[in-house]
């Protein structure tokens, strides 16, 4: 019975059971890359200044109308420092269709408004709008940090990131005392802290002299002194609130990783760096790190854009093919995170279709809620593919869902790319508290990402 067990039922493993040691050594320094990687992209235009100045430093070169291309030529196109999509020339035409991988880098987050700055009974804050979906509660009490740009009026450029240092100070948004909270924990947990609650504290000290808004006036003229900027500056401003800190090994066994943001540059990591180092694929490998995911793919920058036309059709125009062609022989994996299975919210999820840390890169036939409303839902045949690329590369994987049937959902770039009519499939790493201020992923699952991405490009 057993033997007809082992051959007849799905039976995944933990992945530490099949783990060389050889794999263990790489998946370590792959993860100290990763977090290096992280440290420095809080943001899109982070991540994005990052992947440019990391292709640049391994041969690729920034693609032009008219370029001639030729096998094994890299080539990026950097989208108004927002999003970046990088590829390397197969062997094979462009006619037989180029292989995909997809992930996004931006993550929720509080983005300042246009008019930020404020002063309310002697205290100056930041206001904010949060940037996609978060749980308002848990941005409160925690070290926050300043990232972003400015221009200036006269059209110059400043870069700002205050909080990361050690010397640095932090930001924070307060949250009211236990003792005088009768009334707010009766509230609704969405309730709790509110939209316009999440105001940033600045700072408390007044300049000397007479009249109002001197706190305010203390720190404009901190951040003038420093940065050359007036108040008018915050409307030319891409400024956001994150939590401040580094990618940290978390558990004993420092078998995990916990940051912020993994969502979705644990997968954006995975892409990059297989394709860094790749020799001459047999089909244009390309790598898409979007924007703008968490709130809807919408913008120049995020998927929708016809910027990823311009970038593939510069491809094709230099050997002569169709577009149309290209995509319609195209595979994409849409990489991005997926909810792991938390033992402390068990209600949530099916445990026979989700996604379990260290079982592997998760496979995610369809996200989507009510009723797969917005899902790409992959096809039998692109299931079959993925799966015969993954298992003949060795690659450890497993399935998922998105938590029980009308439970909630989510959504990725899947849906956009199937609607260029390139076969898609969503794929990525399983993350704990997904959307939180710091997120868990295990190491195991991002290293067998990273190989998945391979695999896909080598495929
Ligand atoms: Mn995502
Ligand atoms: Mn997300």
């Amino acid at each position: 019975m057993e033997e007809l067990k082992n051959t007849l039922f799905y039976a995944p493993k933990n992945g530490y059971a099949t783990l060389t040691e050889e794999q263990r050594a790489e998946m370590e320094c792959y993860c100290k890359r990763y977090a290096a990687f992280m440290d420095e992209s809080k943001t899109e235009r982070e991540a994005t200044a990052w992947t440019v100045s990391t292709a640049i430093a391994n041969g690729f070169k920034g693609m032009v109308p008219g370029m001639e291309l030729k096998p094994g030529d890299k080539v990026f196109y950097n989208n108004r420092g927002k999003s970046i999509i990088l590829a390397v020339i197969g062997s094979e035409s462009l006619a037989q269709g180029a292989n995909i991988c997809a992930a996004h880098t931006d993550s929720p987050r509080m983005d300042l408004k246009p008019n930020p700055l404020y002063e309310e009974s002697e205290i100056a804050y930041f206001k904010t709008h949060y940037y996609g979906g978060i749980k308002k509660y848990q941005w409160a009490t925690i070290p926050l940090a300043l990232h972003g740009v400015v221009y200036r009026k006269d059209g110059s450029l400043v870069t700002i990131t205050i909080g990361e240092d050690d010397n640095d100070p932090i930001l924070y948004v307060s949250d009211l005392l236990i003792h005088l909270s009768a009334d707010q924990l009766q509230k609704p947990a969405a309730k709790v802290i509110e939209g316009e609650q999440l105001n940033v504290i600045l700072g408390t000290e007044p300049l000397n002299g007479e009249g109002s808004d001197l706190v305010k006036l203390h720190i404009m003229k901190l951040l003038n002194e420093k940065y050359g900027i007036t108040e008018s500056d915050f409307l030319s401003a891409e400024l956001t609130i994150v939590p401040a800190g580094k990618c940290r090994e978390v558990g004993l066994d420092r078998s995990l990783l916990g940051a912020y943001g993994h969502d979705d540059r644990v997968c954006a990591f995975a892409e990059i760096e297989p394709l860094l180092t790749m020799g001459i694929p047999k089909h244009t490998a390309v790598c898409i790190l979007a924007d703008k995911e968490e709130i809807g793919s919408v913008g120049i920058s995020g998927m929708r854009s016809q910027a990823f036309e311009y970038f593939m059709e510069m491809l094709c125009d230099s050997q002569g093919v169709k577009l149309t062609q290209c995509f319609a022989n195209s595979f994409c994996l849409s990489a991005d995170v997926t909810n792991a299975f938390d033992p402390n919210f068990a209600e949530t999820c099916d445990r026979r279709n989700n996604s379990k840390v260290n079982y592997g890169v998760a496979i995610c036939k369809y996200t989507g809620a009510r009723g797969k409303s917005g899902a790409s839902d992959a096809s039998a045949e692109a299931m079959g593919h993925i799966r015969t690329v993954l298992d003949n590369a060795g690659v450890l994987w497993q399935t998922a869902t998105m938590g029980k049937v009308d439970q909630g959902g989510g959504g990725t770039v899947a849906g956009y790319m199937a609607d260029r009519n390139i076969v898609t499939v969503d794929a990525g790493v399983p993350v704990i508290s997904m959307h939180a201020p710091i997120e868990l992923v295990s190491k195991l699952d991002c290293y067998m990402t990273m190989l998945a991405c391979k695999a896909i490009y080598l495929a």
